[in-house]
């Protein structure tokens, strides 16, 4: 007997002495900063229901829905105390006139400005037909979601995107729009995935960019360890209280796959609980200014 435990204190000593990680517990609350609405959603009290009791379930106090214009206020009402609109910008989405938005912004019928796809329409950032929407969000302090990082295999051979480039994607194409409107509040969405190095650089110079996780946990076409080393380089590298989650998610298919994205980033096993809860819920609310949630 006491040999027994003479072994299990002596095998203690390797393992037993380093910190114990924090335990797992689901998220308590999270805003999801990457939702898009791409199709028509079901008009009916079922559909609006069940996404609620969703929301409910995975204590969704806000969540950023982006697409074309025309869909927006149809989704921002399905819940309209925990859903904030985006206009899209991107391969068959054009951007209505600044003139027509302005109002609508005003009006708190839109609340951020994206996605902005211009990769996908084979054009940077920094083009000159944007620059007017540059101008009105810095002036009107309305948070602009552009993509970055890399589209999904095979984009450049869609119909949609034949003038897609990878280096589109890249984190500097963001850069001079940044000088231009040093005020401009900025969402590198994707995380500028897989430009480690760049986004990195990006955000260490400019402080007030933050960065979302959308499409990334959970993307069949990324491995879990290259997620998990992508999103621990950002942390190491001191961007811990500027990453927010996203599921990339639409906003039909939500109440069926948000649980496993939302496990995947809660299970990275480096994150304390208080990176966790930055992730899922702090650094989105400094961002947004949230002050309203549920
Ligand atoms: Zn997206």
């Amino acid at each position: 007997m006491r040999i027994v435990s003479t072994l299990v204190v002596i095998g203690c000593l390797g393992v037993c002495l380093q910190a114990t990680p924090d335990p797992v517990t689901p998220p308590s609350r999270v805003i999801d900063a990457h939702v898009h609405v791409w199709e028509p959603i079901p008009r009916t009290d079922a559909f609006r229901r069940s996404l609620q009791a969703a929301f409910d379930a995975y204590h969704l106090q806000l969540g950023v829905v982006t697409g074309p214009d025309a869909l927006i206020s149809g989704v921002v009402a399905l819940a309209p105390n925990r859903l904030r609109g985006g206009v899209v910008y991107g391969a068959g989405y054009d951007l209505p006139s600044v003139a027509t938005l302005q109002p609508l912004f005003d009006a708190k019928r839109l609340a951020v400005l994206g996605e902005i796809d211009a990769a996908w329409r084979g054009e940077r950032l920094d083009t000159e037909f944007l620059e007017p929407y540059w101008a009105m969000s810095e002036t009107h302090d309305i948070p602009v979601f552009v993509f970055s990082g890399a589209a999904p295999p095979g984009t450049a051979f869609q119909s949609c995107c034949p003038k897609y480039r990878t280096r589109l994607g890249r984190a500097e194409v963001v850069e001079d729009v940044l000088v231009r409107h040093p005020r401009l509040r900025v969402n590198l969405m994707q995380a500028g995935w897989p430009y480690r190095d760049e986004t990195i650089a990006l955000m260490h110079a400019y402080p007030g960019v933050y960065a979302d996780l959308g499409n990334l946990a959970g993307n069949p076409g990324i491995p879990r360890e290259e997620f998990y080393d992508y999103l621990r380089a950002l942390i190491t590298a001191g961007l811990g209280k500027r990453l927010m989650f996203g599921s990339g998610l639409s906003i039909d298919e939500w109440q069926a796959r948000i649980g496993d994205v939302i496990a995947v980033v809660n299970e990275a096993p480096f994150l304390t609980t208080e990176q966790r809860d930055d992730i899922f819920y702090s650094n989105a609310a400094r961002f947004l200014r949230v002050t309203d949630a549920r």
